[in-house]
């Protein structure tokens, strides 16, 4: 499951001269593939940040699958993030970067653990990858680490930030189709942000469009392309 609830989300700093994210409201159906887009500075990472977890909300309300989990405290969060700069350990390896995640969230046993980073590193084919550290790797490869850190731990939610636009235009086409087909496989809910409409345009089953900090537009991409 992974039905995901923002109600009247908002986050302001430096005591409300910036709104970052103004009461934005929106609900996500369980394995939707939602993207969200807008320029730089309109709120995209500071919601994601929220949702992830690493962010109090000023006011407002998230729930996944009716769990309140908007104090960053709340105990059972079962998202995984994706980062733009792929935040891999880099003194670690493949192997214990994507090992790690799985130690900390779940109570699975030595064996089934290195039984699922294995599984995983064939599915994102970075089973050659295992012993290396990040330093050797390739940005697309790092990427393909990064997603397969995110998929190991089954998550009920994904969250991406801007996860391909480290990469040449080439490899983000590539890793866009790589990323749709392992969101059908997996039928995980997915909230993906980019600066980039074109992207959003491709990947969503919906777009979200923000501007300074508001939910301008929610719609199928046809939609939303059809009345700007
Ligand atoms: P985006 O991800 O769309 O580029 P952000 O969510 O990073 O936008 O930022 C939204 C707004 O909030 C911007 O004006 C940004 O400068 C501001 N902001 C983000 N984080 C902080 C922070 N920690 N302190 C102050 N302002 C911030
Ligand atoms: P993005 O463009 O992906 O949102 P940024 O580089 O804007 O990323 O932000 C990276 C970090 O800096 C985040 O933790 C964010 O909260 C913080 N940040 C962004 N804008 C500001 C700001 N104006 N003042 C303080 N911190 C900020």
């Amino acid at each position: 499951m992974g039905t995901v609830t923002l109600d009247n989300l908002r986050k302001e700093f430096d005591n409300g001269q910036i709104v970052a994210v103004d009461d934005v409201s929106l609900d996500v159906a369980n394995g939707e593939f939602i993207t969200v887009v807008g320029p730089s500075g309109c709120g995209k990472s500071t919601t994601l940040r929220m949702l992830a977890g690493l962010e109090s909300p000023t006011s407002g309300r998230i729930t996944i699958d009716d769990e309140d989990v908007t104090d960053v405290h709340a105990r059972r969060r079962d998202v995984a993030m994706v980062f733009q700069n792929y935040a891999l350990y880099p003194h670690k390896t493949v192997r214990q970067n994507m090992a790690f995640g799985l130690r900390m969230s779940t109570d699975l046993s030595k064996e089934e653990r290195n039984e699922r980073v294995r599984e995983t590193a064939e599915m994102m084919g970075i089973e050659d990858l295992l012993d290396d550290k990040p330093n050797e790797l390739s940005g697309g490869q790092k990427q393909r680490v990064a997603l397969g850190r995110a998929i190991v731990r089954e998550p009920d939610v994904f969250l991406f930030d801007e996860p391909l636009s480290n990469l040449d235009a080439k490899l983000r086409t590539t890793m866009r189709t790589e990323i749709q087909r392992l969101q059908n496989d997996l039928a995980t809910t997915s909230i993906y942000v980019t600066h980039d409409q074109e992207e959003a345009m491709t990947m969503g089953d919906r777009i979200v469009i923000l501007k300074d900090g508001e939910l301008q537009q929610v719609g199928k991409p046809k939609d939303v392309y059809e009345n700007p």
